[in-house]
């Protein structure tokens, strides 16, 4: 049982589900880490049932609202279900890499769960989610099916809460190349090694954003990871492709993903191993032009406390670019960081163009797919945005 101060149970009441140590006025102890919990208000009235993680600042994340509802294997059976089934209408024969579970927003904190065609890779982040392991992934085998279940639970954000990286099959066999279409084209996600579960679905809309927006472009893909967007060029017409990242790993997977797609005309796309501002300063240098540019960047500011430093970085790389495009040319410009919102992103972005002495417009916006939804009463959630900009002709 863990009692809130007075006046600090606000939050909860608004559906939001962290509880933070400041918040809690008594814990009765012992306590293992992802035990569940009542949460009672300064008068003991309940409001949550919640894990327990003694190692976090976020000392408890809520598994539910409703006094009735017990946290045991059903419940993981039902989240998960529901979950899962709200994603069936974004899966087609075409479209075979979806997330079936993300996090907080899935009433599952902690769970975020891919589906890469017939394997599903699980990342455990909490200590609730890592006390309920074994009956999450039985969930995940109930509704989806899956072959495979690959657990990829080596989030930093795992160190928060005290638990050891763990990285292995924890259901079926691995296939030996994990496959899956997007948008008619191949791409092999890198489920043991690769950065999150081994691809960025969160971009799946945006990539076929681009894809109708390249023909005939010359495309810069700055922070281009294993080519998602690369590919998604290519695939609408431009006439060339340039694909810079610091990652061999993941450059040498693009072009092996390229390669995955032989009706791409691979002779457009050139990749460069390298660091993004170094190497769009020496395209600048050159006198280079393009006339669509993505970039996507990592994760700058993954709280608001590194904000400042990150907006830097945004408006530095975002200037380059802008000064690449020539007139009438394309931007597609993201930003990750949950440190980051929209209206100060698309100050950072207009702070760029007015260095680059750069007339430009916002003429559309991204965000996350409907794969990755937002609960309202977690806007943390929402740490995708991006901004398409034309350069004025
Ligand atoms: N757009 C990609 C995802 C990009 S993730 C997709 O759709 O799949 C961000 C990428 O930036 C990562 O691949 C990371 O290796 C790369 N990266 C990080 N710092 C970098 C730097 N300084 N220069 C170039 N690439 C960098």
């Amino acid at each position: 049982m863990l009692r809130l101060k007075p006046g600090r149970e606000k939050s909860l009441r608004h559906r939001h589900p962290w509880i933070f140590s400041g918040a809690i006025a008594t814990a009765e102890a012992p306590r293992e880490p992802g035990d569940t919990v009542d949460v009672l208000s300064a008068d003991g009235a309940f409001i949550a049932r919640a894990a327990y993680s003694p190692a976090s600042q976020i000392r408890a994340r809520v598994w539910t609202f409703d006094p009735r509802e017990p946290v045991d294997a059903e419940f993981f059976a039902r989240r998960v279900a529901r979950a899962v089934a709200a994603r069936a209408p974004m899966q087609d024969a075409e479209h075979t890499g979806c997330r079936l579970i993300h996090g907080e927003s899935d009433g599952l904190p902690g769970v975020v769960a891919d589906r890469y065609a017939d394997t599903v890779v699980l990342q455990l982040s909490s200590a609730g989610a890592e006390r309920w392991r074994d009956a999450i992934v039985a969930a995940l085998v109930g509704a989806t099916a899956a072959a495979c279940v690959f657990e990829r639970s080596d989030a930093e954000v795992r160190k928060l809460e005290g638990l050891p990286p763990r990285i292995g099959v924890a259901h079926g066999t691995l296939p030996a190349a994990v496959t899956f279409a997007e948008d008619r084209l191949v791409y092999r996600a890198d489920v043991v090694a690769g950065q999150k579960t081994g691809f960025y679905l969160d971009q799946r809309a945006n990539r076929a954003a681009v894809r109708t927006l390249a023909a005939g472009r010359e495309t810069l893909n700055a922070f281009c990871y294993t080519g998602g967007f690369t590919l998604a060029a290519l695939a609408g017409g431009a006439t060339r492709v340039v694909s810079i990242d610091s990652s061999a790993d993941a450059i040498a997977l693009g072009r092996e993903n390229l390669a995955r797609n032989p009706a791409l005309p691979a002779d457009r796309a050139e990749w460069c191993e390298a660091d993004a501002f170094a190497e769009l300063r020496k395209l600048r240098d050159r006198g280079a032009g393009f006339d669509l540019a993505v970039l996507d960047p990592p994760k700058f500011a993954p709280t608001a406390a590194h904000a400042e430093r990150a907006a830097r970085a945004y408006k530095d790389v975002n200037l380059l670019a802008l000064k690449l495009l020539r007139p009438g040319g394309l931007l597609a410009t993201f930003s990750c960081s949950g440190g980051i919102d929209a209206s100060l992103f698309r100050k950072i972005v207009a702070g760029a163009a007015l260095d680059a002495g750069v007339d430009a417009s916002v003429i559309g916006r991204f965000g996350a797919g409907a794969d990755h939804p937002v609960a309202l009463a977690f806007p943390e959630g929402d740490y995708l945005k991006g901004l398409l900009i034309r350069k004025a002709s």
